[in-house]
Parts: C-alpha cells; structure tokens; sequence
C-alpha cells in the first residue's frame, strides 16, 4: 500500500490529543509534516501557515485541517488547488453554502474532501443504528451537556461568529442522530441562550421532527458542572435505547448491549486512506444544517457574561 503523506493544520488540542495517535496507529497513514502558528512536533518539519507548508515543504499528499472552522474554507481551497486531499474537522464549514465550490474543487481535481464526524465512529453508534431500524421509534431526547471551562479552557474562537459556542459539542449529537434515525430530521423551534459578551450561544433548546411527526427533543448546555451528559434516549414500541458517552455504550431498557473503547479518529483516518485511493469525497452536511436552522428560527435570550 502506498503511504499517505499527511500534514496536520492548526496543532491544538484535538491534534494533540487525537490526530497525531490515530495516524499512527493507521497502516497507510503518515504523519509528515505540521503547520500551526506556535506548535510545533520534535523531528517533524513545521511551517507557520499551510501558505509555507505547501509551497516550502517536503512532498505531501493530504493535509488534516484541525484549525478553527472559521479559517478552514481558505485552508482547504489552497490545499486543493495544491492538488492534496483534505480531511476536515467537524463542523465542516461556519456555513453551509461555503462547502460547495470545495466540493467541485475536490471533484474536478480527483481528490478526497472529507468532513469528518468523529461521533458517528463511535463504537456503539452502528449497532443503535441496526436495533432501531427493526422497530417504531416514538421519541427522542438528547442530553449534551459538557463544562466548557473544562473541556474548551481558552478556546476564544468558539465564541466568535462561526465558532458555534454549545453547537461545537451539540454538533456531535446532531451527527449521531442524522445517522442513526431512519428518516431526515428538521428543526421546528429552536431557544438560544447567548452571554451578553459572546457572538455564539452557550445553551440551546431544539424541537425538531421527521416527515411521521416524530417528536425529538435535545438539551445543549455548556455550562454543564458535576457529571458531565453526551445522552440520547429513544423509546421505541419494543423498549428504551440509551446511547451514552456520545455513542461508547448502548443499553436497552437499562441494560448495556454494547461498549467498546473508542477507536473513533483510528476510524476516521482507515476511512481517509480508503477515499484517498480512488480520490472519492465524502461531505454529509445534514448535521450542519440542521444547526444552521436552529440559528435562523432560535428565538434568543441574553444571558450572564461568559468569563473563561
Ligand atoms: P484549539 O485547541 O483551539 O486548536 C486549534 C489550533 O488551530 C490552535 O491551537 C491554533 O494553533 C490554530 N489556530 C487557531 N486560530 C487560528 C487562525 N485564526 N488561523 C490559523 N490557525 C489558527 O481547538 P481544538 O479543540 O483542537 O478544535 C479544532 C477543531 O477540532 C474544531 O473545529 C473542533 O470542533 C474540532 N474538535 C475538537 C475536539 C476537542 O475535544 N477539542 C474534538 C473533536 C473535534 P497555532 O496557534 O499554533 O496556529
């Protein structure tokens, strides 16, 4: 099998914490370079900006954007026009429409554009998929509820326009039921609650449904303190699914059927090689759009100041 070559963009906390571990844990995947203003890897070349990465560096055949979204769109262009494949961290975009001419990039130049959702790897995401497909769903609740001084600390970019704020975690359980419900989901109402000094929310209420009227619920809050909830509750006509950990365990009518140690990023980069054969893209905007219409129908309230 050929190497990919891979260079990470933007070496911060998911770089550090998942990328760099899962590439190498990944036969075809190698880590070659890094381009991040102020990070750098011992014996790995490194370059401020994706600019110097891609005209100075050595040779390449992907970059993994793991930068803030609100500067990934220029980032992938000038990687595409470079004539390399592209993994994005989620979201894939801070809007929805700035996704299409990447898409046409990546067709016409016969590389991958790959939007990633780490959540939908997680290990009990499929067998909830298969268990809901044999029965009739009658509800949905989602409990995503995380500390964001914990799990964020200093991260300013979310709560700048495009950063998302409670979206950025919320996202995740969006992109697990998009996956996981045998119908597509729309957003009826929506409640944000934004810090009077912040551009993105740090709670939001949504109501969503299906084409039978399903009714589906999801609870985001950011200002999560004690334990700590990446919940979605389904009830069915032949029991209670619960998925937790953000899809590691999965339990029926209280009694776990499926959990297995996270393999997430390890799944994301097999898939990133697999594409990267044939320069195959795979874009799924359902979960980003369905955030993008909870911000055009949100009914908003000011709340207390966020201080990090
Ligand atoms: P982060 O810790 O802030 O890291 C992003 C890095 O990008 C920064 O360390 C910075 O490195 C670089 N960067 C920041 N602003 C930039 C700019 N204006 N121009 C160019 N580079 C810039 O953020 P993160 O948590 O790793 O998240 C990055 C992305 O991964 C987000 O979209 C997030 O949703 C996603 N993600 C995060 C997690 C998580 O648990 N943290 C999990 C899954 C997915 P330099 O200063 O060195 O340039």
């Amino acid at each position: 099998m050929t190497e990919l070559r891979i260079a990470i963009v933007g070496f911060g906390k998911i770089a550090r914490d998942q990328h760099v571990g899962a590439i190498a844990a990944v036969p075809g995947a190698t880590l070659a370079a890094v381009a991040s203003r102020n990070a750098s890897l011992p014996d790995l070349p490194h370059f401020a900006t994706i600019e110097e990465l891609l005209e100075k560096g050595p040779p390449i055949d992907a970059v993994s954007l793991c930068t803030p979204p609100q500067v990934r769109r220029a980032q992938a262009a000038a990687a595409l026009a470079a004539g390399k494949h592209v993994m994005l961290e989620k979201p894939p975009g801070t809007g929805v429409a700035e996704l299409d001419p990447l898409i046409a990039m990546a067709g016409e130049a016969k590389r991958t554009l790959f939007a990633t959702w780490h959540s939908r790897h997680a290990p009990a995401v499929e067998p909830a998929r298969e268990w809901l497909a044999a029965r009739r769903i009658t509800s949905v609740h989602v409990s995503w509820k995380e500390d964001v001084r914990v799990w964020h600390p200093g991260q300013a970019w979310i709560w700048e326009p495009g950063g998302l704020g409670v979206f950025d975690p919320g996202i995740n359980a969006l992109s697990i039921l998009t996956r996981i419900l045998p119908k597509p989901l729309f957003v009826t109402a929506a409640e944000l609650a934004f810090p009077a000094n912040c551009q993105a929310p740090i709670a939001a209420n949504l109501t969503l449904t299906d084409i039978e009227g399903l009714p589906v619920t999801a609870e985001f809050d950011f200002r999560q303190t004690g334990p700590q909830s990446w919940d979605i509750l389904v009830e069915t006509d032949k029991g209670r699914l619960t998925l937790s950990g953000g899809g590691r365990r999965m339990a029926i009518d209280g009694n776990t059927v499926a959990e297995a140690p996270d393999e997430e990023y390890r799944e994301l980069y097999r898939r990133f090689v697999a594409l990267a054969v044939t320069g195959a893209s795979d874009v799924d905007l359902a979960p980003l759009r369905l955030v993008a219409d909870a911000f055009l129908l949100g009914r908003r309230t000011i709340v207390e100041p966020f201080v990090d």
